[in-house]
């Protein structure tokens, strides 16, 4: 059995042996921070994430906000 290649997980590229790299599983300690601060900036999470929020300033149809006191009337304009 062949020793595999490990892919740094940031570039997939081929990275050196543990013993050799004192980054691994990285190819270097750039990869590693890059990796890193994917997790801590919530970025994968946010890549899975459904928009299903909207008190983000995103602007609501008109009648939606029951705000106003009197309903629109129905547009039966035809
Ligand atoms: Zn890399």
């Amino acid at each position: 059995m062949t020793a595999e290649a490990t892919k740094c997980p940031t570039c997939k590229r081929e990275v050196l042996t543990r013993a050799e790299n004192p980054c691994f599983p990285f190819c270097s300690d750039r990869c590693k921070a890059i990796d890193l601060g994917k997790w801590l900036g919530g970025e994968y999470r946010i890549a899975a994430k459904s928009e299903d929020e909207d008190d983000d300033g995103e602007p609501k149809p008109p009648g939606a906000t029951a705000s106003g006191g009197e309903p629109a009337p129905p547009t039966t304009d035809a």
